[in-house]
């Protein structure tokens, strides 16, 4: 008690006292960890210094203290309450950087000294910081998220982008126009390390500058080549686009993620005993560090390799061709040739360790060939997709066999603070145990969502659908208004979509292989899916396409254009931009989360991970985690895993499976209410998938299944 009335004294003695400055800083070094990107609180008390700046802002706390107006910030250095949640989330931020986690408790001193650098060529942590184009992104974020969560000691590397990926506007006619507004990086959420590095990129030396992003407990240092001592404007493009340019452009930047990479982690003093290569894009990094051991320690270049590899991790993400990066010979010797000048280690030793064919030696470099040749260990990303891969690189290993091929999986997961809905929160604290907040890779505070009353998950779902609606309504109608809507339209707008249908989400880049307007595959027994008054079902889509990717900007066009259609109008939007924010959005508000990939070129997908966490139910083809996430009664299988070899047929015979089992099942058990109001049967669906889903296709199970399968063994 006493301490309590002391604490009150203290506020209300500083009451006029915290100077504005001392109030900015202290906000200031607060948006500086993006352990905010997960924590709601901190969010909050950001949002509730100016909720329109903040989301006119992007929600990016850096932006957000730097532009509020004096005024505001004044009042609030005044305003005790405010003072009081400040140094609530100041101190459970402490807390949380302190407090021994999961990896210290469970594990030797030896074990403790393991340093994984955990190279990525984008990041997804939050949409205020947009250096990431998809899903490789989202996962990297995610994997980083749960390393602080967990305590595993790991940092990252990756590069920071000017412009990023680009900005969608869909034009009225449903064609793509990319916009690329540079960011301003004093106003996002890292710090300058005060160093820089070296490199010879090309003929010239180029110099990077190495930025921290602070990501709870993981440090991620990011490399930025838009410097001025970089006289060549070719050299400060290198950071400039992600995944832009041309292949010339992507041996520039892959030469630095990796090479400048390891030179920045010598520069910033971070001693690494793992190196995670997450996607081929790093392979560099393990060669720069064999090329150290030639040069530097005079080892013959095969020992030096075999110094590295048990040390190396390399995690393949895609089963499509385009997925993986190849040079040819000479644009590959361009670049390798002046990095290689002073060295024991020759051009061509490198382009045969690049080669998925080393006799024959016009076989561009091949960065997954490099990656696999450079690490003992190999890991796909979901079960599926392990033996997809051991298939792919089968004759690469000369085996007979593929299950001889040594490429394991490690199935994707998300990160569940990051994915979801801070609205969801209540509902968890009441029902489920008291610190199902707490990261373990084990844990699994979702088998207690058993006890959540039947009304109480129908109520929370129905409440992310509403939200979802009128976050679609006003995104609809943004576009609209930039697009000099009338009245009338914006009007029609605001009755897009109804809060009570059936809300079907689909949202992932456009690649082609995942088919987004196959739902439009028999427009009229669609039409009669949609168009039933008794039980009508809507569709929200959302993604981008890459920009050179006229096959899937076409694709976004067809669905906009179908959405267009008088039978349709209403019921199927379309939200551009697709980003972080729109994917809490619909991931959180749909009830059906559709995912309809050409089997099986979906290595995981992890976007479908995240409705279960709403009780949000997938409707899949058996393809990426699906397999093994579907139990039979947590969600619905597209097919039976059939393969036909004709596209058109596969494509008749998986919509058709669509319809059939929205109309057989699905909207009957969503539409059959009881006297309550609540749909029994499907509450029932709803209840398995949250149940079944969110523990095992968490980022907390696949860190700790890569720390005991690949990270340790590979720290030795
Ligand atoms: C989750 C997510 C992804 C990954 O989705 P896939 O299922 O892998 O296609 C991509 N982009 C955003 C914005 C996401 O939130």
């Amino acid at each position: 008690m006493a301490k309590t009335t002391k604490k009150k004294k203290t506020t209300s003695r500083r009451r006029a006292g915290e100077p504005v400055q001392s109030l900015r800083d202290r906000l200031h070094n607060l948006a500086l960890n993006l352990r905010w990107s997960w924590d709601p609180p901190t969010q909050r008390l950001f949002a509730s210094i100016d909720p329109d700046l903040n989301d006119a802002l992007n929600r990016n706390p850096v932006a957000l203290v730097n532009h509020a107006a004096p005024h505001r910030l004044e009042r609030l250095a005044g305003d005790a309450d405010f003072l009081t949640r400040l140094k609530g989330v100041e101190q459970d931020l402490q807390r949380y950087l302190k407090h021994k986690p999961w990896y210290a408790r469970n594990h030797t001193p030896k074990q403790r000294k393991m340093r994984v650098a955990y190279f990525c060529a984008e990041f997804a942590i939050h949409e205020a910081f947009p250096m990431y184009s998809g899903g490789l992104g989202v996962l990297a974020g995610d994997h980083l998220k749960s390393a602080s969560d967990l305590g595993v000691p790991l940092c990252a590397v990756g590069l920071l982008y000017r412009y990023g990926y680009y900005k969608q506007e869909i034009k009225p006619d449903g064609g793509t126009h990319p916009t690329y507004p540079p960011y301003d990086f004093d106003q996002l959420p890292i710090t300058d390390t005060g160093k820089t590095i070296k490199l010879k990129i090309g003929r010239r030396d180029v110099v990077a500058k190495v930025w921290l992003a602070q990501v709870g407990r993981v440090p991620a240092y990011l490399l930025d080549t838009d410097h001025p001592r970089n006289k060549n404007a070719e050299d400060r493009a290198i950071t400039h686009y992600l995944y832009g340019g041309d292949n010339e452009t992507r041996i520039r930047q892959e030469m630095l993620l990796g090479v400048g990479g390891v030179k920045a982690l010598e520069a910033v003093g971070e001693d690494f005993t793992v190196l995670h290569l997450n996607e081929g894009h790093a392979a560099f990094a393990p060669l720069e560090v064999v090329r150290q051991h030639v040069d530097g320690d005079k080892l013959p270049l095969d020992e030096a390799i075999e110094l590295v590899k048990p040390h190396t991790v390399f995690t393949t993400h895609t089963p499509v061709p385009a997925g993986h990066d190849r040079f040819d010979v000479k644009l590959a010797r361009k670049y390798l040739n002046p990095y290689l000048t002073r060295s024991k280690i020759t051009t061509n030793q490198v382009l045969k360790l690049g080669s998925e064919a080393p006799s024959d030696r016009a076989m561009p470099l091949c960065m997954t060939a490099l990656a696999l040749r450079m690490s003992d260990h190999r890991n796909g990303v979901a079960k599926l997709h392990g033996k997809v891969s051991r298939q792919m690189w089968k004759e690469f290993h000369g085996c007979a066999k593929s299950k001889d091929v040594p490429i394991g999986h490690v199935t994707n997961g998300v990160h569940p603070q990051t994915w979801l809905a801070p609205e969801a929160y209540p509902v968890y604290d009441k029902h489920l145990k008291a610190d199902w907040l707490n990261a373990t890779p084990t844990a699994d505070p979702w088998a207690k969502a058993k006890s959540i009353p039947d009304d109480e998950l129908w109520q929370t779902r129905s409440m992310l659908r509403r939200r979802l609606v009128r976050f679609a309504r006003n995104h609809s109608q943004q576009r609209a208004l930039r697009m000099g809507a009338g009245a009338a339209e914006l009007a029609r707008l605001s009755d897009l979509l109804d809060e009570n249908a059936l809300t079907i989400g689909f949202a992932r880049r456009f690649a082609t292989y995942k088919r987004a307007p196959l739902i439009f595959t028999d427009l009229k027994r669609l039409m009669a899916i949609v168009a039933d008054d008794a039980g009508p079902v809507q569709f929200i889509f959302a993604g981008k396409a890459h920009p050179a990717d006229t096959g899937g900007q076409a694709y976004l066009q067809q669905v906009v254009q179908m959405s267009q259609k008088p039978g349709f109008k209403g019921r199927i939007a379309v939200l551009e931009n697709y980003d972080m924010q729109i994917g809490r959005m619909l991931t959180s508000g749909c009830d059906i989360w559709l995912n309809n990939p050409l089997r099986p070129n979906e290595a995981s997908g992890t976007s479908g991970m995240k409705p279960p966490l709403h009780g949000g139910v997938n409707l899949s083809i058996l393809d990426g985690w699906w397999p093994e996430g579907y139990n039979g009664k947590n969600g619905y299988a597209i097919g039976d895993g059939r393969e036909y070899t004709s596209q058109a047929k596969q494509d008749r015979y998986d919509a058709g499976c669509i319809y059939d089992l929205l109309e057989n099942e699905i909207v009957p058990k969503f539409y059959k209410r009881g006297k309550d109001g609540v749909p029994k049967r499907w509450v029932k669906v709803m209840r398995e998938s949250m149940r079944s889903v969110p523990a095992q296709f968490s980022t907390h199970r696949m860190l700790g299944d890569y720390v005991s399968g690949y990270y340790l063994p590979a720290h030795g």
